[in-house]
C-alpha cells in the first residue's frame, strides 16, 4: 500500500529529543526552540519568528496582534483549511470569502477590492500547495485601503514569490509543522513577524499574558501578568524533532521536488490529450513541492479514480470542502460575488501521494496506474 502521507523523519530526531530530555528543559523556549527560531529567521529573512503549538495558533496570535474584534471583517478564500477562518471568527469577526483562480487555486486578487467594506480589517491570502498568491497586487490593495495582511503560509516554507519567501510579505505569516507538512514536529507552527513593534506584545500573548520571555533573557528580575494571553509555545522536545528536519531542509525539499517533477513529466501526455489538468506554477513563483495534484473532469470521475487507485494499493485524497458551504461557514461568513471556481475546481482536484521518502519507483507505479485508468 502506498500511503498518501508519511510524516517526515530524517533519523536525527531521536538524538535531538534525547538531548532535550537530558538538558532537563522540556518545556517551551528551550535551546532547540531557539535554534528553530534562528534557523527560520535566517532562512526567510523575517524580523522575528516565534514557534507555536500549531499554525492555527500562530494565526490566532496574528488575529490578536491585529486587534481583530467583534464585527470586523477579514477577506479570505473559501477554498482553504478551517483554521484560516477559525482564528478570526473566534475573535468575533466575519469571514468574507472571495473566489479562487482556477489556475493556482489561490484567492483571485482581482476580486479582493470589491469585497472591502468599512468593517474590513485584514486580507488573509493562503498560499495553496506552496505556490505564492499575487502578493504584489495584494500588498498594493492593502496599502491603499490601510488593511493588514496575514499570510496563511501553512504550506509555504521554503517557497517564494519573486524571490521573497512566503510568509514575509504581510504584517504576519503563519507556518505549519503538522505531520502532513514538509517539515514537522507532530503538531506545531510558527508566527513570522515583519515589524519590530509587534514583537514584545506577541511574546506576551504567547506566554499567558506575561513578560516571561524578557525574564528568561535576563532583561527583568521578575515576570508579571501584563495583558490577556494564552499558551502558544511548544515543548522543546517537539522543537528538537523539528530542528533535525530544518537542518536537512534542502535535502528534504530536493527529494520532494524530484518526485514532483517526475509526476509532472510522466503525466504530461495525459494532460496534452486533455484528459486531466496539472498544477500551474507562475514562472516567478518558486514552490516547495508540498503537494502534487491533478484535476479530473468532474467529481464523478474523481470518485472512480480514487476507487481504482485504492484497488491498486494507492491512497489518493481530495482536499477542502469549500468553507462557505459548511455549517460554520454559513453561520460565520459570507461569500462575496459569484462562486465561479471554488466549488467546481475543488470537486475536480485529487492529491496524489507525496512525502519525503516516496521513491521514484513508486511515482512511476502511481502514474502508470493513472494512465491505465484513463485508457
Ligand atoms: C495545515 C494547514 C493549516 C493548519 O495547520 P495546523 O498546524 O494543523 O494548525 C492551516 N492552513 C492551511 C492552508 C493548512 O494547510
Amino acid at each position: 500500500m502506498i500511503n498518501f502521507n508519511v510524516p517526515p523523519f530524517t533519523g536525527k530526531e531521536l538524538e535531538y529529543m534525547k538531548e532535550a530530555i537530558e538538558n532537563q528543559k522540556i518545556c517551551g523556549d528551550g535551546p532547540f526552540t531557539k535554534k528553530c527560531h534562528e534557523w527560520i529567521e535566517r532562512q526567510t529573512g523575517t524580523t522575528k519568528c516565534l514557534l507555536t503549538t500549531s499554525c492555527t495558533h500562530a494565526t490566532e496570535l496574528a488575529a490578536l496582534l491585529a486587534d481583530i474584534k467583534e464585527g470586523d471583517e477579514v477577506i479570505l478564500p473559501s477554498y482553504t483549511f478551517v483554521s484560516t477562518a477559525d482564528a478570526f471568527v473566534l475573535r468575533g469577526a466575519k469571514a468574507v470569502f472571495v473566489d479562487i483562480r482556477p489556475d493556482t487555486m489561490n484567492m483571485d486578487e482581482k476580486l479582493i477590492e470589491a469585497a472591502i467594506t468599512e468593517r474590513t480589517k485584514a486580507i488573509v491570502p493562503v498560499h495553496y500547495a506552496g505556490v505564492g498568491c499575487e502578493m504584489d497586487k495584494i500588498m498594493e490593495i492593502a496599502e491603499k485601503h490601510n488593511l493588514m495582511v496575514i499570510e496563511d503560509a501553512a504550506q509555504g516554507i521554503m517557497a517564494s514569490y519573486k524571490g521573497k519567501p512566503l510568509g514575509t510579505f504581510g504584517e504576519f505569516g503563519c507556518f505549519s509543522f503538522h505531520e502532513t507538512k514538509n517539515f514537522s514536529m507532530g503538531e506545531g507552527g510558527a508566527l513570522l513577524i515583519r515589524d519590530e513593534k509587534y514583537i514584545e506584545t506577541a511574546e506576551i500573548y504567547r506566554e499567558k499574558g506575561t513578560d516571561r520571555s524578557k525574564y528568561y533573557r535576563g532583561q527583568i528580575d521578575k515576570y508579571r501578568w501584563q495583558n490577556y494571553g494564552s499558551s502558544y509555545l511548544p515543548s522543546d522536545m517537539n522543537a528538537a524533532y523539528l530542528y533535525a528536519q530544518l537542518e536537512l531542509a534542502e535535502e528534504i525539499t530536493k527529494a520532494r521536488m524530484d518526485r514532483w517533477n517526475e509526476y509532472k513529466e510522466q503525466l504530461e501526455p495525459l494532460a496534452k490529450e486533455g484528459r486531466i489538468e496539472l498544477p500551474y506554477i507562475p514562472e516567478y513563483c518558486e514552490h516547495n513541492a508540498h503537494m502534487f495534484y491533478i484535476k479530473t473532469k468532474d467529481m464523478e470521475e474523481r470518485s472512480e479514480l480514487i476507487a481504482f487507485l485504492k484497488e491498486k494499493g494507492i491512497l489518493a485524497v481530495f482536499h477542502y470542502v469549500p468553507l462557505h458551504s459548511a455549517p460554520a461557514g454559513i453561520k460565520f461568513g459570507r461569500f462575496h460575488g459569484e462562486d465561479k471556481y471554488t466549488t467546481k475546481e475543488s470537486e475536480r482536484l485529487l492529491r496524489l501521494p507525496m512525502y519525503y521518502k516516496l521513491t521514484a519507483d513508486e511515482v512511476e507505479y502511481i502514474t502508470e496506474q493513472v494512465k491505465v485508468f484513463y485508457r
